[in-house]
């Protein structure tokens, strides 16, 4: 799944001529220069430049010659662990790397199918040959895949202006013409027959239902045209039928990932005209997992009397009409035709014609026949036990079902990971075992839900307690640009490991970051405060992928990395392994890079004396988030609500992480407790009786909005309720709040 609203920052980059894009060192090709630099929680670093190689006609990054210890947070002495990285560094293998992209892209391996079992019994084996216990577990869950999906629109002298969808075609793709490349469909949509006027409605953000609405336009018994893009499509959905609408219909518009942005595939990386994006259009802010089954595993025994029955009603998180994916061909007669105002000016897409608001000018038809079934699916688990504390697991994770053959999203987050497992898997036959048990996933049906992923938390029920870190990959590579999400705590440990991890372009990874982001390039959407002195800039996590019930729902602390760059293929027969190598990763050298990436993650936190987490920044962003909202409250004419005790508790969490910050950057003695502390201190901010509305979501500080679906909101219930306006809803919230804070700072007290 995701992928975040339109992206500006490509129209500037140049992302395909790596040597053309910064004056570098590169003048020093093949030399290791050593240099003094960063100073990073008052700990000067040791760094290297590393080989400065352009990518054109190399087949891998070079490493250094040698490494030097480090002093990192969490290591009474570094120098055993920096051996054993560099070790490891030197394992992940482009060429490789590329096999697996090529092996597991082969064909389409939708969710469930028999091609997706072979993918998973191949990954499996993978996992085995590197030395991990590894299991297969399958799960019963509800998935819809279509049987008839039609769209024909006529003018209003009832000629026929459309009908389709129009097959997915490039002249040349391979795609073209596989019979196994499933319809273009939308996940969780209805069944239906229906006819309507349409309207347009943008985006379909909460602000332009409020446009329409502003316009007196009515949408009941109306079937709205939506935009691919600024937010999650499920969002689109549930707003439109909130307002009354019949049915949806969701466009990409080549303003936002087609031929307004640049070269169509196959002359170039963005959407051609017949490129559909398929996607779920699930409820997922109220939810995610197996629509029967919320906050239980759907194992192969579940009884059906444990399923919830009405997944359309309050309690579920299915829409209860239909939605259907159109590509700009196809989108293009019936906008073309469409009457009423004119559109607001940001609401003109890149069609060659005037967009309308209608309703008036065409009508169309939709048929949508959709076989619900309860079907298998099969997460890979392969665990290495940890030698010293087996029962704290670090667990890395990426999906590997796709739409169609998946090569962005998600078969380079999994040959990334399989170069990782093959790393961890030589470190493991030379005798190394981890202090705390590592275990690599292969999650299945994240496309129609984060299925695979939340069945498998839900099943580990309170295990996950002890889960020190969740770290995630899903669109691994689609271009250079390293970028990263996390939670506030493990921001300042990812930043190290991004300085540990050659660039192909020079330089480390967190280099090339630091420079993409110079340009104010920052990816990802993050509310905390801006930072004397912080180079690299980490994004809030919201949802859109697997880490959403790690973190959400149990309370495990979460990172979520990405290499990105000009990707307009998303959610279509095109995002295959021609389209790979031509537009994202010719010799493959960011698949090598997001391995180092994952396995440097999973070593780090798994080895570590103490845990590498800091509070101090979690604390300053908290109060930051706070602040906003009281500003927000006192704008929107809430002055009156009291944020006295969520600010005392977020200064005594702060006065907590302090205290136990000056234990971590010098550990000695028994840390068994410290430890236990520090952990049990992100499950402290969770609510048990979850978000007002979405019992689910019990994070009192992140969760996807119910209105973006994707990107993050912060301190969800007390921002949600201001936005609302509901006063007493918002001291609630801001109570539970303080009792989390409150706990917190409790928690990280037991250290001591
Ligand atoms: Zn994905």
């Amino acid at each position: 799944m995701r992928q975040r609203g339109a992206r500006q920052r490509f129209q500037s980059c140049c992302i395909q001529k790596p040597g053309r894009k910064v004056a570098f060192s590169s003048r020093k090709c093949h030399l290791s220069l050593n240099y003094r630099g960063h100073v990073n929680s008052g700990t000067a670093l040791a760094f290297f430049l590393f080989p400065a190689v352009l990518a054109i006609g190399i087949q891998s990054t070079l490493l250094p010659a040698q490494a030097q210890p480090q002093s990192v947070l969490g290591y009474a002495d570094f120098s055993a662990q920096a051996r054993l990285e560099e070790k490891f560094l030197a394992v992940p293998d482009a060429k490789l790397a590329g096999e697996e992209l090529k092996a597991l892209t082969a064909v389409p391996h939708l969710a469930a199918t028999p091609e997706d079992h072979n993918t998973a019994e191949y990954v499996a084996q993978k996992f085995r040959d590197a030395g991990l216990e590894t299991t297969i577990v399958p799960y019963r869950v509800l998935l819809n895949w279509p049987k008839v999906v039609r769209v024909e629109a006529y003018d209003e002298a009832g000629q026929l202006l459309m009908s389709g969808p129009t097959r997915e075609h490039v002249q040349g793709d391979p795609a073209a013409g596989d019979p196994r490349v499933v319809m273009p469909f939308n996940g969780s949509s209805a069944s239906g027959d229906v006819t309507g006027e349409v309207v347009y409605a943008n985006y379909g953000r909460l602000q332009d239902f409020n446009e329409l609405a502003a316009q007196h336009i009515d949408l009941h018994g109306k079937i709205v045209i939506c935009r691919y893009g600024a937010n999650f499509r499920g969002v689109k959905v549930y707003l439109a039928e909130q307002r009354g609408a019949i049915g949806v219909l969701l466009y990409s518009d080549p303003k936002d990932d087609g031929y307004d942005k640049g070269d169509v595939w196959p002359n170039g990386p963005w959407r051609p005209e017949t490129a559909v994006q398929r996607g779920s259009v699930q409820f997922l802010f109220k939810y995610p997992g197996d629509p029967e089954t919320p906050g239980v595993a759907s194992t192969l025994d579940l009884p059906d009397s444990a399923r919830i029955q009405n997944i359309t009603g309050p309690e579920g998180d299915q829409p209860g009409i239909i939605s259907i994916p159109l590509s700009y061909h196809d989108a293009s007669p019936i906008l073309q035709s469409l009457k009423g105002p004119g559109v607001p000016e940001d609401w003109q897409g890149a069609l060659p014609f005037h967009y309308h608001l209608g309703p008036g000018g065409v009508k169309v038809h939709l048929i949508s026949d959709q076989d619900d079934q309860r079907r298998i699916i099969w997460d890979v688990i392969g665990k290495i036990p940890g030698a010293q504390d087996p029962d704290s697991w670090v667990i890395v994770g990426n999906h590997r079902d796709a739409w169609v053959y998946g090569a962005v999203d998600p078969s380079s987050g999994t040959a990334s990971m399989l170069e990782a497992v093959r790393g961890v898997g030589v470190l493991l036959r030379q005798g190394w075992r981890p202090k705390r048990t590592i275990v690599f996933c292969s999650w299945d049906a994240e496309e129609q839900g984060l299925i695979g992923s939340t069945e498998w938390a839900e099943q580990q029920g309170r295990a996950l307690d002890q889960a020190v870190a969740y770290f995630n990959v899903d669109v691994g590579v689609s271009g250079p640009n390293f970028s990263a999400s996390a939670v506030p705590s493990l921001k300042d440990f990812l930043r190290g490991v991004a300085r540990s991890v050659p660039s192909p372009l020079g330089g480390t990874v967190f280099d090339r970051w630091r420079v993409s982001q110079s340009g104010g390039d920052k990816e990802n959407a993050s509310n905390a405060p801006p930072i004397a002195g912080e180079e690299v800039h980490l994004g809030d996590l919201g949802s859109g992928s697997d880490y959403t019930a790690f973190l959400e729902h149990a309370g495990v602390p979460a990172t979520d990395v990405e290499s990105s760059g000009p990707y307009g293929v998303y959610h279509s027969a095109f995002d295959d392994f021609a389209w790979y190598i031509q537009n994202a990763d010719p010799h493959f050298l960011y698949l090598q890079q997001m391995a180092r990436i994952l396995g440097l993650e999973a070593l780090r936190m798994a080895d570590a004396d103490v845990l590498p987490y800091n509070y101090v920044a979690y604390a300053r962003d908290i109060s930051a988030y706070i602040q906003a909202a009281k500003s927000k409250a006192s704008e929107n004419g809430l002055s009156s609500l009291d944020f006295g005790p969520a600010e005392s508790a977020a200064a005594r969490f702060m006065a907590a992480a302090e205290r136990d910050y000056a234990l971590q950057v010098a550990p000695s003695g028994n840390l068994a407790r410290l430890n236990l502390a520090l952990r049990h201190t992100e499950t402290a901010l969770l609510n048990d009786a979850g978000l007002p509305n979405r019992p689910w979501y019990r994070h009192t500080i992140f969760a996807p909005g119910e209105f973006t679906g994707y990107s993050a909101v912060v301190i969800p219930g007390v921002n949600e309720a201001i936005d609302a306006g509901n006063a007493a809803l918002a001291a609630q919230q801001l109570e539970a709040l303080a009792k989390a804070l409150d706990r917190a700072a409790n928690a990280l007290d037991a250290a001591r």
